[in-house]
C-alpha cells in the first residue's frame, strides 16, 4: 500500500484513520465493479495532487442532491471531496454572493475553458424562453447555454438535471427539461447522468474516480447513466426476490406478511422497471435502502418517473 505520509497527515487532521479511509475506498471500488485491490489506487486518486476544476450549477431544484453529496455520512468526506475537486463555483457552499459570485463563475469558466467539469443539479425551465428560472438577471437556460458547452464534460446530478424530474412532471407549466433536452445541439460535450431523488453520492464519487484513475468517463447505458451503478434493475438485486418468485406478496401495510419482509410488488414496487444500485450500495453509510425499510421502490432514477411510475402505490 503506497499512500504517502502527507496523505496520512491530512486524513489525521480530519480525524480519519487510514483504516476508515481505505474501507471507504474499498466501498467505492466495489461500487465501480473493481477488485478490492484497486482500493489503494482509489485512495491515491482521491488524495493525490491532481485537482479537477469543477463548476457546479444549481437550477430548478430542491438542493437535496447537493445536500446529499456534501452532507455525506462520512463527516470528513465533504472536505476531502472539496480538496480532490477544485470547486471553482457552487452557490450552495460559496461564501461569496451577488456580483462577487458572478465574477467567480466568469473567471473560472475563462481560466479553465475546455478543462472543467460542469456539474448541474436541477432542471431547466424552457417555456417563455426560460423566463421561469432566473439567476442574477439571466435565465437558467441562458446560463446553461453559455457555461455547459465551455466545459470538458457535463455531469447531471439527480433526476431533475438528468431527465427533468419533479419540475417537469405534468402539467409542467414552466417547460422544465433535463439539461441535455433543454440544450439540444447547443451541448456538443460528453454528458453523464446520475439520476435518483436524491442520487447516491457514491455514484458521483465513482464517476469522478473513474476519470481520475483511467482518464475517461465511465461506460454509460442508453440513458447515459454509468453502467457500474445503473446496469441492473432493483428487482434483480433485491433481497426480497425469492418471495417474488414464490408468489409471497404483501397485500396490506402493517400485515404479518409486511413484517416478514415479503415482496412489495402488489404495494406498488417499481423495482422490476428501475435501474439503480440501491440494494447493494444502500444509503446512510450502507445502513439501509427503501425496500429494506419496508417501502416500495418508486422508480426515482428512471426518466419521467413522476408521470410514468405513479400512482406510486399501484402495482405495475
Ligand atoms: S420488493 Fe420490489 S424489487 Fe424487491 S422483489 Fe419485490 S418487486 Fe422486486
Ligand atoms: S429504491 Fe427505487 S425509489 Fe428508492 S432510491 Fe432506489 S431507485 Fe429510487
Amino acid at each position: 500500500m503506497s499512500c504517502d505520509k502527507s496523505i496520512d497527515r491530512r486524513l489525521a487532521e480530519k480525524g480519519v484513520s487510514r483504516r476508515e479511509f481505505l474501507k471507504f475506498c474499498t466501498m467505492v471500488s466495489a461500487t465501480m465493479g473493481l477488485a478490492p485491490s484497486f482500493a489503494p489506487k482509489i485512495a491515491q486518486a482521491i488524495t493525490g495532487s491532481q485537482r479537477l476544476p469543477v463548476v457546479y450549477l444549481s437550477f430548478a431544484e430542491c438542493t437535496g442532491c447537493t445536500e446529499g453529496l456534501l452532507r455525506s455520512t462520512y463527516p470528513w468526506f465533504d472536505e476531502l471531496l472539496l480538496e480532490t475537486l477544485s470547486l471553482e463555483y457552487n452557490e450552495t457552499v460559496f461564501a461569496a454572493a451577488g456580483e462577487q459570485a458572478e465574477k467567480a463563475l466568469h473567471d473560472a469558466v475563462t481560466k479553465y475553458e475546455g478543462q472543467f467539469l460542469c456539474v448541474v443539479a436541477g432542471a431547466i425551465p424552457t417555456a417563455g424562453d426560460g423566463i421561469y428560472g432566473m439567476i442574477a438577471g439571466k435565465t437558467m437556460l441562458e446560463i446553461a447555454r453559455d457555461i455547459c458547452p465551455k466545459s470538458m464534460a457535463v455531469i447531471c446530478i439527480g433526476t431533475c438535471a438528468s431527465f427533468g424530474g419533479v419540475a417537469a412532471a405534468a402539467p409542467n407549466p414552466t417547460g422544465a427539461k433535463g439539461v441535455e433536452d433543454a440544450l439540444g445541439e447547443a451541448l456538443p460535450k460528453p454528458v453523464v447522468k446520475i439520476p435518483g431523488c436524491p442520487p447516491n453520492p457514491i455514484n458521483f464519487v465513482g464517476t469522478v474516480v473513474n476519470y481520475l484513475l483511467f482518464g475517461k468517463l465511465p461506460e454509460l447505458d442508453a440513458y447515459k447513466r454509468p453502467l457500474f451503478a445503473y446496469g441492473k434493475t432493483i428487482h434483480d438485486q433485491c433481497p426480497r426476490r425469492s418471495h417474488f418468485e414464490n408468489g409471497e406478496f404483501v397485500e396490506e401495510w402493517g400485515s404479518k406478511e409486511a413484517e416478514m419482509g415479503w415482496c412489495l410488488y402488489n404495494m406498488g414496487c417499481k423495482g422490476p422497471e428501475t435501474y439503480n444500485n440501491c440494494p447493494t450500495v444502500k444509503f446512510n453509510d450502507g445502513t439501509s435502502w427503501p425496500v429494506q425499510a419496508g417501502h416500495p421502490c418508486i422508480g426515482c432514477s428512471e426518466p419521467d418517473f413522476w408521470d410514468t411510475m405513479s400512482p406510486f402505490y399501484k402495482a405495475l
